[in-house]
């Protein structure tokens, strides 16, 4: 080894190797994450074969590996809690049968078609009445048409062309408060990159109307259904009524002030399962920010990183049901509320080509200058965008419980959201190293403080 040491060829090997472990690892590691959390195995990282616990026992595991220390007094990496929860484990069929078709076209679940999240299940073949523009034109002509019997009928709700207030609420309220009617089908809201030629991804609504299942199913379909007259469903839901999940916490003790707490959270959870074979990845949402806070967490328990302050890194469950996990931890918190010096919420990382959009940054207008200097002084992003308080993502309770935070998500590049398509294969984290660079030279100022 000494001998060779003195080769200068092998000193700029080992310069150039040291060089790339700095700024490429990085990224490798983070790749392995994002490609781990989304890939079947985890089922979506929702509530059907416990893709939740598959992949917090996956979070635990890096945590422990990298040398972390479980955050709860008990020794343990979960925190666990309860709620209410509809899901669609089983079949998943639809065909539609429209004018002027010999045969009904299959429509494949998630795809070209999606449930309303808290949809229960539904199995036969119906026939479609159309509720449209027309039929909400005259107030005798809105009468006559819920006259009609509906209740072994599904009903093509379709609000296009519509500006007349009232009359949108008319058709709003009677899919918001279904009565004496089978089921209603309504146009989705595609996202916009195809999974492949003539595919388009539907988008599920976040989950937070899962906690209570529905007595009417409302099927979302990206094709036009203008002209379907009949469709034949097999869909079958599941309700639970109480699932116990959990949070995954872990810390780096400070080795100056370790009651100090530096934090960084990012939501594990996802959709989960649209039927048996359909699942949603999620990569970009949250498996980009679970892959960022692991690759802090790995710098800092490098020797020559360690923080004065501690560090925790909050690894949240059941996001998507309404920011449950993070409401559970500020009720119940394992770090006392007011030590967090700052905390930073991270939720769609995975791209970064228009730079990103800071949450609070308004509410803590001092420690966002001090981020956009960082951001300028490294010539990181194109732009650190400011943005106001949003009740959108796990940095919520905390803001409310008076904890200084930030929220931060990527802008620009691929917009698959909520859907089939948001895969790993597809995201490419444009701007993955220089926003872990940012968040690092942010993390030293609060450090120093
Ligand atoms: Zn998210």
């Amino acid at each position: 080894m000494k001998s060779l040491a003195r080769s200068p060829h092998f000193l700029f090997a080992a310069l150039l190797l040291l060089q790339q472990s700095l700024h490429a690892q990085d990224k490798n590691y983070a790749r392995k994450i994002v490609d781990t959390l989304a890939s079947p195995a985890m089922h979506g990282r929702g509530y059907v074969m416990k893709g939740d616990k598959i992949a917090a026992d996956f979070i635990a595991a890096e945590f422990k590996k990298l040398g972390l220390k479980p955050l709860r007094e008990n020794g343990g990496w979960f925190q666990y809690f309860s709620f209410p929860i509809n899901t669609f484990p089983g079949n998943m069929t639809l065909q539609v049968q429209s004018k002027g078709r010999k045969k009904p076209d299959p429509l494949q679940p998630g795809e070209e078609f999606i449930l309303r999240s808290n949809s229960p299940s539904i199995k036969g073949t119906y026939q479609v009445i159309r509720a449209d523009k027309q039929a909400v034109a005259t107030e005798s002509g809105w009468q006559s048409f819920r006259e009609k019997d509906l209740r072994k009928k599904f009903v093509y709700v379709d609000t296009a062309g519509i500006s007349d207030k009232k009359q949108l609420r008319l058709l709003e309220d009677f899919v918001k408060y279904p009565r004496d009617v089978k089921g209603f089908i309504i146009p989705v809201r595609p996202s916009p990159i195809a999974l492949e030629e003539g595919h388009n991804c539907s988008r599920m609504l976040p989950l937070d109307l899962a906690q209570v299942q529905s007595t009417v199913p409302v099927i979302e379909i990206s094709a036009p259904a203008d002209s379907v007259t009949h469709i034949t469903i097999n869909a079958q839901a599941k309700y639970i009524k109480s699932y116990k999940s959990q949070n995954v916490l872990g810390y780096i003790p400070g080795s100056q002030y370790p009651d100090s707490f530096i934090v960084f959270t990012a939501h594990y959870d996802h959709l989960g399962h649209f039927g048996k074979t359909a699942y949603f990845p999620g990569a970009n949402d949250n498996a980009s920010g679970v892959a960022m806070m692991l690759n802090l967490a790995a710098h800092y328990m490098k020797p020559e990183n360690k923080p004065k302050c501690s560090i925790a890194f909050l690894a949240f469950g059941a996001e998507e049901v309404g920011l449950l996990g993070s409401r559970f931890f500020t009720e119940f918190p394992q770090i006392t509320l007011k030590n967090i010096r700052f905390l930073v919420n991270m939720d769609i990382l995975g791209t970064g080509d228009e730079g990103i959009t800071v949450v609070n940054a308004t509410l803590f207008s001092s420690e966002f200058k001090e981020m956009q200097r960082l951001n300028a002084q490294g010539s990181y992003l194109p732009q650190v965008k400011s943005r106001g308080k949003a009740w959108i993502s796990d940095h919520h309770f905390f803001t409310e419980k008076g904890v200084p935070c930030f929220y931060i998500y990527t802008l620009g590049g691929i917009k698959a959201y909520h859907d089939v398509c948001d895969r790993s294969q597809t995201l490419p984290l444009t701007k993955f190293d220089e926003i872990f660079l940012l968040l690092r030279d942010f993390t030293a100022v609060i450090d120093n403080r």
